[in-house]
């Protein structure tokens, strides 16, 4: 067993994308993998692919920005797996619109997911963590945090993560829990596919029009996001809690 040793680790939105890249790897470092997403069976299906190669993990369904969700799954966790030890919230939508046309609903979904969301987890799994003094939380910014056009929404609710972060690393510091956030630039998922569709562009010209601005000249996978919470929620990551660690193929501001 290598370092994570059994350690239960809740990663949210990781049925697909990056979540599901974070998932097999820290299965891959020996943890019992909770695979929380909307759907019961996409988050099934992804922890049934850790399982056929060789890893311990399961599919919850459960919605990040529900409180009632959020409680239901965390009592099942604590039944079926005894707790929570590592969290990375990176259940993420964008709804993506200029100022003038971001309607309210837009504005609230965004910050319902990203924000009330690493909120109502981080909450719940540190009663755990501190009983244990010793825990993780890594929670997914993302490089927009500081302006982009057309994501008023979603650069608040990642910049607003920043500032969480630091704050619970503060908080829980003095109990053996580290909070650190990872913000990634443009990583090839879903996400980034939905917005060269909205763009009206094909994925290899939309990757194309970014590629200039990337020093690395690559788009970023989900397993150089997988790689780095791999060290943060590690022991050789001890003494670092409470930083933003951009992963975007090159500096960005
Ligand atoms: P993705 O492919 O769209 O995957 C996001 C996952 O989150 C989906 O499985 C989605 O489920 C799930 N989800 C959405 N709302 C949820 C909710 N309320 N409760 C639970 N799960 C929910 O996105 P990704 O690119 O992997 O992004 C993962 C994280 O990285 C996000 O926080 C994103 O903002 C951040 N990020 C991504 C990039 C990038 O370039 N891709 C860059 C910076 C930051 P459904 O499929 O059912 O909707």
């Amino acid at each position: 067993m290598s370092e994570l040793n059994g350690k239960v680790a809740v990663v949210t939105g990781a049925a697909r994308g990056i979540g599901a890249g974070i998932a097999r790897r820290l299965a891959d470092d020996g943890a019992r993998v909770v695979v929380a997403d909307l759907s019961e069976d996409a988050a099934a299906a992804t922890a049934a692919e850790i399982v056929a190669a060789g890893g311990e993990a399961t599919g919850f369904g459960s919605d990040v920005s529900d409180e009632a969700s959020v409680a239901s799954t965390v009592e099942r966790i604590a039944a079926e797996w005894g707790g929570i030890d590592i969290l990375v919230n990176n259940a993420g939508i964008i709804m993506d619109n200029l100022l003038f046309k971001m309607s309210v609903a837009d504005w609230d979904a965004v910050m319902g997911v990203h924000l009330r969301g690493s909120f109502l987890w981080s909450r719940a799994a540190q009663t755990f963590m501190v009983e244990r003094k010793w825990g993780r939380i890594v929670n997914l910014s993302s490089t927009s945090a500081y302006g982009s056009r057309g994501q008023a929404n979603y650069a608040a609710a990642k910049a607003g993560i920043q500032g969480f972060t630091k704050t619970l690393a503060i908080e829980l510091g003095p109990f053996g829990v580290n909070v650190n956030a990872i913000a990634p630039g443009f990583i090839a998922t879903e996400m980034t596919r939905a917005s060269a569709t909205r763009m009206g562009m094909e994925w290899d010209d939309y990757v194309a029009l970014y590629l200039p601005q990337i020093p690395a000249r690559r788009v970023g996978e989900p397993a150089d996001i997988a790689n780095v919470v791999s060290f943060l929620v590690g022991e050789d990551s001890s003494y670092v809690t409470g930083q933003i660690i951009d992963v975007a193929g090159g500096p960005v501001h």
